[in-house]
């Protein structure tokens, strides 16, 4: 068979669900390709992701890196604080129902992307598992049926939302970065949900570090694909669905050109995995700490 690029989509907003969903249906409906969709159906507060670059180091640099402002757009930029934050699963029910009538998978990202990045650390198993609940009854409202994949907003798992995936038996999750897929160990316990990791680096990681650029972002993606590994590329609604539709475009049809297949996260192979720790970490190109699939446990 074929090698295989799976392909992970995150929806983290209001104008990346609106905007970024019909424009990504389309490209991957040019490519014939299928996806995994993690959607998010709260409230869009990421003006209050604003206040990260007073608390983060390294936020703003990467801000102006990436041009956060013209991948966002500037009422994105203040949903949530001079704006109110737009309930996205309400407003763009037209767009996230064409996910699933279009053959993608499609799996629960967050009910507020914001909330959950930020405060997830200081919350209580009970408040994390509150939150958790809202995205997933808001799921089941919109979609008749209830999410068998979550993906934890930014990178940002723990043992208490590790834990919530086993009480949901979901078939696995993707909250981390790494190598292949596994049965992940964090805090000590070992945890059944398995984790398909995100293996290449994000666009926004890329872009501007190691010489790599919009017009080599594919080329460069394409060279680090493994045949005989997991490889996972994750894209968001508000970059590859928007601003950089090309730059996603190009890696699709690279891919093709080369004899990939490509395919949705439910289709890597889960049979007899091992057991890894999942960790928290930096990684290039990113702020603060995401989870990163550990040693062997
Ligand atoms: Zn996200």
């Amino acid at each position: 068979m074929n090698p295989t690029l799976h392909l992970k989509i995150d929806i983290d907003t209001y104008v990346g669900t609106q905007e970024g969903v019909p424009n990504l249906l389309r490209l991957l409906d040019r490519h014939q390709a299928r996806a995994t969709f993690f959607v998010s159906l709260g409230p869009d507060n990421s003006g209050k992701a604003i206040w990260r670059i007073f608390r983060r180091r390294g936020f703003l640099a990467k801000m102006l890196r990436t041009n956060a402002p013209g991948m966002y757009g500037m009422k994105t930029m203040m949903y949530g604080t001079l704006l109110p934050a737009p309930l996205i699963g309400r407003t763009c029910l037209a767009e996230l129902q064409q996910i699933p009538k279009a053959g993608h998978e499609l799996g629960l990202h967050a009910w507020d992307h914001v909330g959950w990045h930020d405060h997830l650390d200081e919350w209580s198993e009970g408040e994390a598992a509150a939150e958790y609940e809202r995205g997933w009854k808001a799921f089941g409202d919109l979609f008749g049926a209830t999410p068998s994949c979550v993906a934890a907003p930014g990178w940002t798992a723990t043992p208490a939302s590790l834990s919530i995936h086993d009480a949901k038996r979901l078939a696995y999750a993707s909250d981390g970065r790494g190598e292949r897929a596994f049965l992940p160990t964090m805090g000590g316990k070992a945890f059944a949900t398995p984790q398909v990791p995100t293996t290449l680096p994000t666009l926004d990681e890329a872009l501007g570090r190691d010489g790599v650029t919009r017009e080599n972002f594919a080329a460069r993606t394409l060279a680090a694909l493994k045949p005989e590994a997991l490889n996972v590329f994750g894209g968001h609604g508000e970059a590859e669905g928007r601003g950089y539709q090309a730059e996603f475009e190009a890696v699709l049809a690279g891919a093709l050109a080369a004899g990939w297949r490509l395919a949705a996260l439910d289709e890597a192979s889960r049979t007899a995995l091992p057991r890894f720790e999942l960790l928290r970490r930096e990684i290039p190109g990113r702020a603060g700490l995401v989870a990163v699939q550990g040693p062997a446990a």
